[in-house]
């Protein structure tokens, strides 16, 4: 998939959405594609703009993917290697390199973004990969690592898993220390084409509360409201106490399973933040999916963005049925366009979005 083009894509990190996921997507697509980026205004649109500990952290990551610096570089303005608060980076990839690796992001940033800087360019190398990424595992604003975990069949069509995800430790904001192990298998026939256009039949549907070192009482105070909200009986609302030495932290996560989706829906617990309140976050968002039909909720449909573009230009083209499409993922959309031959044709369907990709 190398296309050696000769210019530096110049991508302007204030378009769209103007967050994270623009430095992310375009690291991953630029260690898949050969094609090196300058992206200036980086995270212009959030309150502290520029390269934070886990941008920073991601951007090293896909340095290590690319060769280390000897093949591959991240630098500024001045040449030099970029640092924390940099506005603006010019990435030049390097071969991927596919073998273990550690990242740790060092603060209780989500190291589930780093997964998904170098995911992809990994998961498309010769050989298998084995990550140990350190750092939040639930974190709001980010996938958890159940959510990636439950992502992973649809890029393998019957085949094994793409990658498998092993929560050694789970971490949570603002303490961090959780550990993942992440095993990725490029699949010998190349990425499945992805065709979610329905649910199929419910087959389960569960909460669990995730917590620890939080006030005693908290879980089963979330867990009722759910369970009274939506008439589940008691072996779907799951405690799930964990260690003392993973928290302080409090993660209610909803998972309903379908024959051919299963959609992940998290609430965070926060201090000055009732119980209650924390429940009925995650309700609404499980009342909003379950009233509609389409398949892929609002963060699924971003996060198939890459894969799809990638199995399509292995001439695998596929299509999803959302139920709504964000700003977040329509950028997305725009930075792929920039790096691949392709355009993502977004059109409304039953009060959702078809999305497919025209190469
Ligand atoms: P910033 O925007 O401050 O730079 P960031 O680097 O975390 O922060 P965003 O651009 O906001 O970047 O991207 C967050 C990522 O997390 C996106 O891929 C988004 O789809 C995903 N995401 C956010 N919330 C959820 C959620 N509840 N479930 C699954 N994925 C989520």
């Amino acid at each position: 998939m190398k296309t050696e083009l000769e210019n530096t894509i110049e991508i302007d990190g204030s378009q769209g959405e103007g967050g994270g996921q623009i430095l992310r997507t375009a690291l991953a697509l630029s260690l898949i594609t050969g094609q090196a980026f300058s992206l200036i205004n980086i995270r212009a649109k959030r309150p502290k703009p520029g390269l934070m500990r886990q941008h920073l952290a991601c951007v090293q990551a896909a340095v290590a993917v690319g060769g280390g610096p000897a093949h591959c570089n991240a630098v500024d303005a001045e040449g030099v290697a970029v640092q924390i608060g940099a506005g603006q980076l010019t990435f030049r990839p390097g071969p991927v390199r596919c073998g273990d690796y550690e990242f740790a992001i060092g603060s209780a940033g989500s190291c589930m973004l780093v997964l998904q800087t170098v995911l992809w360019p990994l998961a498309l190398a010769a050989q298998p990969s084995n990550l140990t990424l350190r750092g939040g595992t639930h974190n709001p604003m980010a996938p958890s690592a159940t959510f990636l975990s439950r992502m992973a069949p649809y890029f393998s069509g019957a085949g094994q898993a793409v990658y498998a995800l092993e929560v050694q430790r789970h971490g949570f904001y603002p303490a961090g220390g959780g550990e993942v192990q992440v095993r990725i298998a490029p699949p010998p026939d190349g990425l499945a084409a992805i065709h979610l256009m329905e649910r199929g039949a419910r087959l389960e549907a569960w909460v669990e509360c995730l917590h620890t070192g939080i006030p005693k009482g908290v879980a089963g105070r979330e867990l009722e409201v759910l369970g009274r909200a939506l008439g589940w009986t008691e072996d779907q609302l799951r405690d799930r106490a964990l260690r003392s030495n993973e928290g302080p932290g409090n993660a209610l996560q909803v998972i309903l399973q379908f024959e051919h989706i299963t959609e992940v829906l998290t609430a965070f617990g926060e201090k000055s933040v009732s119980a209650e309140e924390v429940a009925r976050k995650v309700l609404r968002e499980v009342q909003a999916y379950l009233a509609h039909s389409a398949p892929v909720g609002e963060h699924l449909a971003d996060q198939l963005m890459i894969p799809m573009a990638l199995a399509a230009l292995q001439g695998k083209a596929g299509q999803y049925w959302a139920t709504s499409l964000s700003e977040h993922t329509r950028t997305n959309a725009s930075v792929i366009e920039q790096f691949l031959p392709l355009r993502f044709v977004m059109e409304p369907l039953n009060g959702g979005w078809l999305v497919r990709v025209e190469t």
